[in-house]
């Protein structure tokens, strides 16, 4: 499948809601106006915190970007920089990236390649350090090319969780990656701050689960495509104070219930990570009349269970504990995913899951085997997708999802 043209123009955050909005089925109840506009409040987020940054910026302020969830933002935070997450989720730079990258990759990292070669994405502009990890082949090449044009730290991340000598290597890591971002930022990292980031990022944390949390119930309180812009679009917030609150007056708006109709399929979508611009299996799934009730992979409810143990004496070694706990493909073996769908599919009473793989996502890819033999226990009916940011497979993508939904007995 070609991506070098475009088939669509990329839509902005604001026309994807509108548009779902739209489409919603009859019998779908009316939003309330208060939740309406939490939900907008969190639509706007990525277009006014480019602003934000700007000014944050010229006033010296120093910025971290990062594209993984292994990323420990609190030591970004305890340098007094904002991290900012620079994962592409949009076709458009796909076409540059291929220019030099092997167009068999995955589109996540030509995506985020082709932000960054082509200086369209702010946020990226914005960064005085990139922080890598050596998670999936693809990326960790990726960050060498970066290298050429951006400042860029990559951490050695083990593949092993288990085993002491990981832990210790992961310690050391996140020792190596104080130090470059205490030089990078010109400041200091006293572990009384890195105590307090460590407080606020889990406060985020919790914040954003308790809203995930609503969709156990039936109906759900949000559909998929509000999840999603909630969850995906937080990650660009320069005050996370704000957006504890924003998700706390979420939560309390949707205490009476959300805008999703009752009986409707509930989807559990894990696999790769999505945000707005590759949302489409989410928006199909709820065009056709089911509803994604959570989203398991990591721009979703991955690490939301995952608190940081302020026990612990030493706060670097609190942060590798919680961060080598995230259950990602990359790691062997990968239990802890099993485990976290297992309990999801109970919590969320998932009638239904779709495994999303982008292509040439070889870890997630061959993991599938394992989801869809969890579903198969569970009696659950199962769809793998493998696809692309294109839109050019919409047609057979709605089929599957079609026969999938079929499947649940209502
Ligand atoms: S899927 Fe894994 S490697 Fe990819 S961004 Fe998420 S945590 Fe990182
Ligand atoms: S989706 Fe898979 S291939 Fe793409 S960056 Fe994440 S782990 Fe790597």
């Amino acid at each position: 499948m070609s991506t070098r043209k475009l088939e669509m123009p990329v839509k902005s955050v604001f026309s994807i809601l509108v548009e779902y909005r739209l489409n919603r089925s009859e019998g779908e109840k009316d939003l309330s106006k208060e939740h309406e506009e939490h939900i907008e409040k969190f639509m706007r987020i990525r277009g006014e915190n480019v602003i934000r940054l700007k000014e944050w910026k010229e006033q010296g302020g120093k910025v971290v970007g990062y594209y993984c969830t292994f990323f420990p933002q609190e030591l970004a935070l305890a340098a007094g920089a904002v991290p900012v997450g620079l994962c592409g989720t949009k076709e458009e730079p796909i076409a540059t990236a291929e220019e030099t990258l092997p167009r068999n990759l995955c589109p996540l990292i030509k995506s985020s390649y082709g932000f960054a070669v082509t200086d369209k994405c702010p946020f990226f502009n914005f960064s005085d350090l990139i922080v890598g990890e050596t998670t999936c082949d693809g990326k960790k090449k990726m960050f060498e090319f970066m290298g050429e044009f951006k400042p860029v730290h990559v951490m050695q991340l083990p593949y092993m969780k288990t085993s002491k000598k990981s832990f210790e290597m992961w310690v050391d890591e996140l020792r190596q990656l104080r130090t470059r971002l205490e030089t990078e930022l010109g400041r200091e990292i006293a572990d009384s701050a890195l105590w307090e980031a460590i407080d606020l990022v889990n406060r985020e944390s919790a914040a954003a689960k308790a809203v995930c949390d609503l969709n156990r119930q039936e109906p759900p309180a949000l559909s998929g495509m509000e999840l999603l812009t909630v969850i995906w679009s937080r990650g660009f917030n320069k005050d996370k104070e704000e957006n504890i609150r924003m998700l706390d007056a979420l939560r309390e708006s949707l205490s009476a219930g959300g805008s999703v109709a009752a009986g409707k399929p509930r989807v559990l979508i894990t696999g790769c990570p999505i945000g707005l611009g590759s949302e489409k299996v989410v928006s199909l799934v709820e065009e056709l009349d089911g509803t994604v009730v959570a989203l398991e992979n990591c721009t979703g409810y991955k690490t939301l269970p995952l608190q940081t143990d302020m026990s612990f004496e030493d706060p670097l070694v609190a942060l590798a504990d919680k961060y080598l706990k995230i259950p990602c493909s990359c790691m062997t073996p990968n239990t802890g995913r099993m485990e976290l769908l297992r309990s999801m599919a109970v919590d969320f009473a998932v009638e239904a899951m779709i495994d999303l793989t982008w292509q040439a996502c070889h870890t997630y890819s061959i993991e599938s085997r394992e989801v869809n033999k969890l579903c198969r226990q569970a009696g659950l009916p199962f769809l793998q997708l493998e696809s692309d940011y294109s839109l050019s497979d919409t047609e057979s993508l709605k089929v599957r999802i079609q026969a999938l939904l079929e499947m649940v007995e209502k």
